[in-house]
């Protein structure tokens, strides 16, 4: 666990600090998963360590959620010696398209990058659901979600992580007069 959370920080994947996030909320860490993904042996490392976790589910494909999931469903996929499909949005809906299908009765796990309130999770698991596949399990790199995704289906995360956010105007690092930066700027390194 300490050395993946090594593998995090050299990539500048998780940094500490004084972040306003996307959604106008301060925090203390920021996490980019796409940061340790974009070096193939690390996203091969992670995917080996998910797959030693759900390999007695006997999935035989992995779906993932367009973006986030796509590298590591595949790595995961290539762990487990079976196929990777993903599901992207259409008009809103997640939805299975290039061609990718999935047969009635197959044993499906759901792969993420990162679980936070587990919403996007339960929409993948509805899409194998519809195909008639069975959702065997889930599985994320991070789960953020302080253990409450709610899943019906066994999950398994490498890393549970709680990064606390605060209303800007409640925000003790900003009571302390430490500036802000948006993750990913210069700043931020
Ligand atoms: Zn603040």
């Amino acid at each position: 666990m300490n050395d993946l959370l090594d593998l995090f920080r050299k990539s500048g994947a998780l940094l500490d600090g004084h972040f306003r996030l996307t959604s106008g909320l301060h925090s203390t860490g920021y996490l980019q998963c796409a940061l340790v993904l974009q070096h193939p042996e690390h996203a091969e490392a992670l995917a080996r360590a998910i797959g030693e976790r759900v390999a007695d589910l006997k999935a035989t494909v992995v779906l993932s959620p367009a973006l986030g999931g796509i590298v590591i469903g595949h790595e995961v996929a290539r762990a487990l010696g079976v196929r990777a499909v993903f599901a992207e949005r259409q008009d809103g809906a997640l939805t299975l398209r290039r061609g990718f299908a999935l047969d009635p009765g197959e044993k499906v796990i759901v792969v993420e990058d990162v679980v936070t309130t587990g919403g996007s999770t339960r929409e993948t698991m509805n899409v194998a659901r519809e195909a008639g596949a069975i959702v065997v399990g889930a599985c994320a790199i991070v789960d953020r979600s302080g253990a409450k995704q709610g899943l019906d289906v066994p999950f398994h995360a490498l890393l549970p992580m709680d990064v606390k956010t605060y209303q800007p105007d409640d925000c003790p690092l900003c009571k302390q007069g430490i500036p802000v930066v948006k993750p990913g700027s210069r700043a931020a390194k």
